[in-house]
């Protein structure tokens, strides 16, 4: 019904157009599943949907303010930093939530509730149970063991999940048909079932190299390399890098494509396999680490002492 501007999440988006249709709608929605599955740009979306009162028109002030992220009646919170969302904020925004509105509805997006410290999540907690009329919060997380029960109670929670190659590369191909199949595929790897990022890779050619770049530095990790280098190459990409993110977005993708073509080509001893595997392990372990701030170097040269076998 409406154009969200998203690849899949067919049923998701569905679930949230029924409670539109309906007038359904509640106010409080966590979207959980893997990071950059674009769960934030439907929150998005969504927001402009039930503020705009031209049926989404991307023309009118209201639209244009919220698509600069300036329309004062919608309160984003996110930090791409790992920081945590701390008590005050929350104050500093139920305060604002009870303010006058101009909009059809307050809203308040928060990007990665997971973040919420337990005094900020507890501090929100009222206004989730009773919040000013027309207000609605709409929460994305990636890692919901993380948010509190009592908030998770509170919410309408829908679940998003990450798709296979195949499916990204159909999907991209019917977006960017003048895009080079070869292209599309490599970006439908490396984006890890994510779409949010597939789309991110294949509309930004820089970004895209590097990620390639990266792929051919760190094919060395599975390599039969000192472990010095390995550190050095860390240290290499941590001077250019500030987040991690795409070291270890590369690395599972390496790490996947061994593992399959191993698989396919039956030539895989089920040690190798069994080596893959906990490498795949190890690196989430890593990402989880790094989202608690621990030292990014450590954290990378601790899966790099993996990799020898
Ligand atoms: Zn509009």
């Amino acid at each position: 019904m409406y154009n969200w501007n998203i690849i899949g999440h067919k049923k998701q988006l569905e679930m949230i157009e029924q409670d539109i249709e309906s007038g359904n709608l509640t106010h409080a929605y966590l979207f959980s599943g893997p990071s950059r599955v674009g769960k934030f740009s439907i929150v998005k979306r969504l927001a402009n949907i039930l503020q705009c009162n031209n049926n989404l028109c991307n023309t009118c002030p209201t639209c244009k303010q919220l698509q600069s992220g300036n329309h004062t009646d919608t309160i984003i919170l996110r930090s791409d930093e790992g920081e945590s969302i701390k008590i005050e904020q929350i104050r500093d925004i139920i305060a604002r939530l009870q303010m006058t509105k101009q909009a059809n509805y307050k809203l308040l997006l928060i990007k990665g509730a997971e973040r919420l410290t337990p005094e900020a999540a507890n501090c929100l907690l009222k206004t989730l149970e009773e919040p000013p009329p027309n207000t609605m919060i709409i929460m994305t997380t990636s890692n919901i063991r993380e948010i509190l029960p009592t908030i998770i109670s509170r919410v309408r929670l829908i679940k998003f999940t990450a798709y296979s190659n195949k499916f990204i590369e159909e999907k991209l191909t019917d977006l960017y048909p003048d895009k080079d199949p070869d292209i599309i595929k490599q970006v439908a790897s490396l984006s890890l079932g994510k779409s949010g990022k597939a789309i991110r890779l294949l509309e930004n050619s820089e970004l895209l190299q590097k990620y390639l770049n990266m792929y051919n530095v760190l094919c060395e990790f599975l390599e039969d390399k000192p472990l010095y280098t390995k550190f050095e190459t860390i240290n290499e990409i941590l001077k250019e890098e500030k987040s991690p993110d795409e070291f270890l977005d590369v690395f599972t993708h390496l790490v996947r494509t061994k593992l399959h073509s191993g698989i396919d080509v039956d030539t895989i001893t089920p040690e190798k396999k069994q080596y893959y595997l906990d490498l795949l392990a190890s690196t989430e372990e890593t990402r989880s680490l790094l989202k608690r701030n621990i030292n990014a170097r450590l954290a990378l040269e601790n899966l790099a002492l993996k990799t020898t076998i």
